[in-house]
């Protein structure tokens, strides 16, 4: 499960979260939606500490932080391993192969054997319906392909929790569909996922619960009534544009 509580972040004068709280129960899907630059982005990096907040409490399962103080590395690291992040893009290694953009992590920052490593690889593959192109290079892959593999890169290495930050907004129209289809396959399988998406009709589809961030704050928070039933003038003239 993921807590968090009181997040603060500010880049210069700029004060980007402004107090967000939240929980998420273990094999739960949360969406967060809101405009550009309402701090969708700044809270997921700051679940992965790839951003410091200033102030507040991050807990993933039984490694938590508490931002009151500088966190020290053996902190920052058990936190981390907690959780495993997709992007927009891929982030790929465009000299491995597939199989080894995928045993990497592994390999070299968990210490497991290759073989194990390779064993569980292809099976993520096939998870994600890329069985077969494992010998084969990104830059063969199409934009959905590769970002498939990013998410089985993220799976390998075993997280908790999975983080995807728009996974499907770089990608050409036509090819949303079959990486959506894989998160709605690990939703099924009872990952718990933190989203940030523009998808409405995605995450009504497979939201546990929705929060919708505006100003560095959750403004509204439900199921997904948020996007049926908006309650919040903010929520409604955001869905308005959106659908
Ligand atoms: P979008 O939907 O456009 O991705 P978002 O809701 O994810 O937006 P964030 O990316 O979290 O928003 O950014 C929130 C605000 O913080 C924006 O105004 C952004 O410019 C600013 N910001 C984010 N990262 C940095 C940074 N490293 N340095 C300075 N400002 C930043």
């Amino acid at each position: 499960m993921i807590q968090v509580e009181g997040l603060h972040k500010s880049f210069g004068d700029h004060e980007v979260l402004t107090g967000v709280d939240f929980t998420a129960d273990g094999g739960s899907v949360t969406a967060l939606l809101g405009p550009s630059g309402s701090g969708k982005t700044t809270i997921l990096r700051s679940l992965n500490v790839l951003e410091t907040p200033d102030a507040g409490v991050v807990r993933i399962s039984d490694a938590t932080i508490d931002f009151a103080t500088p966190p020290d590395r053996r902190a920052v690291k058990a936190l981390r391993s907690k959780s495993g992040m997709v992007f927009q893009s891929h982030h790929l290694f465009p000299h491995k192969t597939v199989l080894g953009n995928l045993v990497e992590g592994p390999v070299q920052v968990q210490k497991r054997p290759v073989d194990e490593a390779t064993a569980e690889a292809r099976v993520l593959l096939e998870q994600v319906g890329l069985a077969g192109r494992e010998d084969s290079y990104p830059s063969q892959l199409s934009g959905g392909q590769q970002q498939r593999v990013g998410i089985a890169r993220a799976l390998a290495l075993k997280p908790e929790v999975l983080l995807l930050d728009e996974p499907t907004s770089a990608l050409d129209p036509e090819l949303v569909g079959e990486v959506l289809a894989v998160i709605r396959d690990l939703a099924a399988e009872s990952w718990t996922l933190v989203i940030v998406t523009h998808e409405v009709r995605f995450a009504r589809d497979v939201a546990d619960q929705v929060l919708f961030l505006d100003n560095g704050v959750v403004a509204e928070r439900g199921g997904t009534e948020v996007l049926t039933d908006p309650q919040e003038d903010r929520t409604q003239r955001f869905l308005a544009r959106m659908l």
